[in-house]
């Protein structure tokens, strides 16, 4: 309760709105790249709290947008083949694959279970031999250290039929190729919760190279609007650099042991983001030394994907380029009952935290 009054107090907060309002002195554009705080800024509608003169754009940081129709094909025909289960997070199901999504191929048949942890499927598959099961790790560093312990834990027990199809991607390239294409940004609310494993030095790059602002913070309305103050004062001052708000919860080296558990198992590797394509870098897959427990090396599948234009323009909202209510299907074609796109699935997706929280009538 003392954890809510403190971060969500309304004095506190108004307070900040004012202070914000009486240091602005030209316009602000700042990106946030971690699905929850997309979706807490507009849950808590920290945009109506802010001048006209700061905007506030979403990137790729919702994890179930930036996976590719590929991998959900790939799922698909893995959990259709027979005497295999996909046991995987259930907000993957209604992600579109280039033809089925995980739920209809589930109701035409395929083994697809939801789990809430990587162990839970390595349990799945210690309680029936008989039977291989594949967890698809998707998330960015948050999750990735989860699916490493595990790793290490199936590796240990010599388990031969469990396996992981990973899709973990990290964050800091997918920023750079932001930057890299020319995105024009005053500063980035860096992630929270990665920072909570990197250490907010992972982003000492954007400053030094980039020469743009930097603020790790949390996930509270006054979290948030402290960080849009630090931002703006950053700009103010022409001092760019990396700071942290969240310093409840992050340090400049972050979690060694969990990196140390991610370096044991992973390695980086090119991967592709939808709607990015393939980011140097920008994903992690599983070392040599655990091959044997890599469903990408262990299962053969053909996946053809079919290219269809949908008109949806994810790849453009994962950019900050547009908002949601850009896009010609947004609230109309597309509503997170029948979602044309991934940013619609997730409720940390940016389409579907506008619908939820903005009047789209
Ligand atoms: S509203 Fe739907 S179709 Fe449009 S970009 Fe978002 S997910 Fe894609």
């Amino acid at each position: 309760m003392k954890y809510v009054d403190e971060y969500r107090n309304g004095r506190h907060i108004a307070r900040l709105a004012e202070m914000i309002s009486r240091e602005v002195s030209r316009e602000y554009v700042f990106m946030e790249v971690c699905g929850g705080h997309t979706a807490a800024i507009h849950r808590f509608g920290i945009p109506s709290l802010l001048p006209p003169e700061v905007r506030l754009i979403s990137g790729p940081g919702c994890p179930v947008c930036v996976t590719p129709a590929r991998y959900i094909d790939m799922l698909v025909a893995l959990a259709s083949g027979g005497g295999v289960t996909v046991a995987m997070f259930g907000d993957l199901m209604r992600v579109p694959g280039s033809i089925l999504t995980l739920a209809a191929a589930r109701a035409a048949g395929a083994d697809i279970r939801v789990v809430l942890s990587a162990h839970e499927a390595l349990e799945l598959a210690l309680a029936d031999p008989g039977r291989k099961v594949i967890f698809p790790a998707i998330g960015f560093e948050t999750t990735a250290p989860g699916t490493a312990v595990t790793v290490m834990d199936a590796g240990k027990r010599g388990v031969d039929n469990f396996f992981v199809l990973s899709a973990h991607k990290v964050m800091p390239p997918a920023m750079e190729i932001l930057l890299k294409e020319g995105t024009s940004l005053d500063g980035f609310i860096c992630p929270g919760h990665v920072a909570v494993i990197t250490g907010s030095s992972a982003f000492d790059f954007i400053p030094e190279k980039y020469g743009l602002a930097c603020v790790v913070t949390g996930f509270e309305p006054a979290d948030l609007l402290l960080a849009v103050l630090m931002l703006i004062r950053q700009v103010n001052s022409r001092s760019p650099r990396v700071e942290t708000e969240y310093r409840r919860v992050v340090t400049r080296d972050g979690n060694t042991r969990a990196q140390g558990f991610m370096n044991e198992v992973f390695e980086h590797a090119d991967t592709e983001w939808r709607g990015l394509g393939i980011i140097p870098s920008g994903g992690l897959t599983l070392r040599k030394r655990y091959r044997h427990l890599d469903a990408g090396e262990q299962f053969t599948v053909e996946v053809h994907e079919i290219q269809r234009d949908s008109g949806c323009l994810c790849g453009d909202i994962l950019r900050g380029k547009i908002t949601p209510a850009d896009c010609p299907l947004f609230a109309g074609a597309c509503t997170p009952d029948h979602p044309e796109g991934a940013c619609m699935v997730s409720d940390e997706g940016s389409c579907n935290t506008w619908y939820k929280y903005h009047n789209h009538d």
